[in-house]
């Protein structure tokens, strides 16, 4: 590769608040059209913004958890445009003056941390929507208003994995603080990617295109990934790469053109006549740094020394707070991270992933699962009957031991019943008791699965080992 990528993400995560950002209208999703409207949010003459100070607290703890410097005083702008859905015909952003500048974040990269910088975040209104039917365009403003902030970082990126790392951390940390549902699908969380290549060694940027409106990390990788090969192939043959605004077309897997520079917005920003600037003092700034808690990165290595996992486990149960939390409850309770972690890796995060659920809404508490871990490590069931049981607990969100007792499912070590399984299991298999006696010590194992098999699994799998060790030295 000659070319080195150069990426810049913006980012535009809704702030989690009941109310919009200059009405009281709700913000819930999935409300019949234009429910959530009123005279503010859809544009009529003559009313007034006012700015609501949950989303200015929750843009402050974004910020904050985001090392940036915050401006005491900021300025709300009008960015104008015109566009069905905007119906002021402009958008109330910040443009000179923004919340909050200068920090970063760090991430994962080849195995280094890596400081990416964040150049700004700034609050906006989100605009309405428009829905394509058809001969008819048809609007929904339930969206105009919704509080976002915007995140703009440096082009510190160098590849798209880089890229999406940082948006996977971002989302991480505006999940800790509860101050965006990260909802990717719902629009909760939008990424453009500025991207563009240099020769490498030099250090002026080469021109850049902007994709926009990626709503997931698979997109977001794809379509920077598809990005940089387009550029590089228009550069290798002698070609310019031309300053614009693409799409992401996920069926086509390719970025396609939305318009160039010669058609961009000229926005004509000014400040916001109808509101006062923003003025955040030091108390308010204390008072919300001091509530911002143990996010992944430290929770990630909290978990690697204090419970001794594995980079890996601790990186994947402490993306998420809740799955943190469960994590650590259900281990107090069953005193054995590993076997906690292993259960939460493999059978709890696959059974979530096949049932669309979350660890939220999770029909296996984390005292159910210890409740089945516990019965685990007690021996009064096996480990492989107790993965039918999580399963079990998974559909029907009842108990381990109302599930045991009703499916007669306690390990069983009564010696005379395993010593008459163990009896049949080499009367059934005289080829395999002759191999075996023969010298070929490996089908010890065959016959303890037989057992167990036999069994339904059970029997107590030490208690096998033992009585058909002593039985085979007959
Ligand atoms: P615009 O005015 O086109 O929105 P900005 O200067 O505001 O451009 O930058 C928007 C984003 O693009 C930022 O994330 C910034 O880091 C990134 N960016 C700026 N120049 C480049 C470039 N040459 N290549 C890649 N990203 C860039
Ligand atoms: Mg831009
Ligand atoms: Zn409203």
């Amino acid at each position: 590769m000659k070319y080195e990528a150069v990426i810049g993400l913006e980012v535009h995560a809704q702030l989690k608040t009941k109310q919009k950002i200059f009405c009281s209208c709700s913000t819930l999703f999935n409300k019949p059209q234009n429910q959530n409207t009123c005279p503010v949010c859809t544009g009529m003459p003559g009313v007034l913004p006012v700015l609501n100070k949950e989303a200015v607290q929750r843009g402050l703890k974004a910020a904050l958890a985001l090392n940036c410097k915050i401006n005491k005083k900021s300025i709300f702008a009008r960015k104008n445009y015109f566009y069905p859905d905007l119906p002021k015909g402009y958008q109330i952003s910040q443009y000179n003056l923004p919340l909050a500048q200068d920090g970063y974040l760090e991430i994962e990269s080849d195995d280094n941390i890596k400081k990416i910088r964040i150049h700004r975040l700034h609050l906006e209104e989100d605009a309405g929507k428009n829905i394509h039917c058809g001969e008819e365009s048809r609007l929904n403003f339930n969206r105009a208003g919704v509080p976002l902030a915007e995140i703009v970082t440096e082009p510190d990126f160098r590849g798209a994995l880089e890229a999406a790392t940082y948006v996977r951390e971002l989302r991480s940390i505006l999940q800790y603080l509860d101050v965006c549902d990260g909802n990717m699908e719902e629009g909760s969380l939008r990424c453009d990617a500025n991207i563009s290549l240099r020769p490498k060694g030099q250090k002026e940027f080469g021109v850049k295109t902007e994709v926009k409106n990626m709503n997931s990390f698979k997109f977001i990788e794809r379509a920077i990934s598809y990005e940089i090969e387009r550029q590089t192939e228009i550069l290798e043959e002698g070609g310019r790469v031309i300053q614009e605004t693409r799409l992401w077309d996920s069926s086509k897997g390719k970025t396609l053109p939305m318009r160039s520079k010669e058609e961009a917005h000229d926005y004509r920003y000014f400040p916001e006549p109808d509101l006062r600037p923003l003025l955040v003092d030091d108390v308010w700034i204390e008072k919300v740094k001091s509530s911002i808690p143990e996010l992944h990165p430290e929770k990630k290595a909290r978990f690697i020394s204090q419970y001794g996992l594995p980079a890996y486990d601790a990186d994947i149960l402490t993306l998420s707070k809740d799955l943190a939390d469960y994590f650590e409850s259900c281990t107090k309770e069953v005193q054995d991270p590993k076997m906690v972690s292993n259960w939460m890796m493999t059978e709890l995060l696959r059974e979530l992933k096949d049932k669309n659920q979350s660890i939220q809404n999770c029909s296996v508490s984390w005292n159910a699962l210890a409740e089945l871990l516990n019965l685990v490590k007690k021996g009064t069931i096996s480990g492989k009957v107790g993965k039918d049981v999580f399963k079990e607990m998974m559909k029907r969100g009842v108990s381990a031991s109302s599930l045991i007792e009703e499916q007669g499912l306690k390990q069983v070590d009564d010696k005379e019943f395993l010593v008459s399984a163990i009896h049949q299991v080499l009367k059934e298999n005289p080829k395999e008791l002759e191999k075996y006696r023969g010298g070929q010590e490996k089908l010890f194992g065959f016959f303890v699965g037989q057992v167990m098999k036999l069994t339904k699994g059970q029997a107590n799998p030490k208690a096998v080992n033992e009585l058909l060790r002593a039985k085979l030295k007959e």
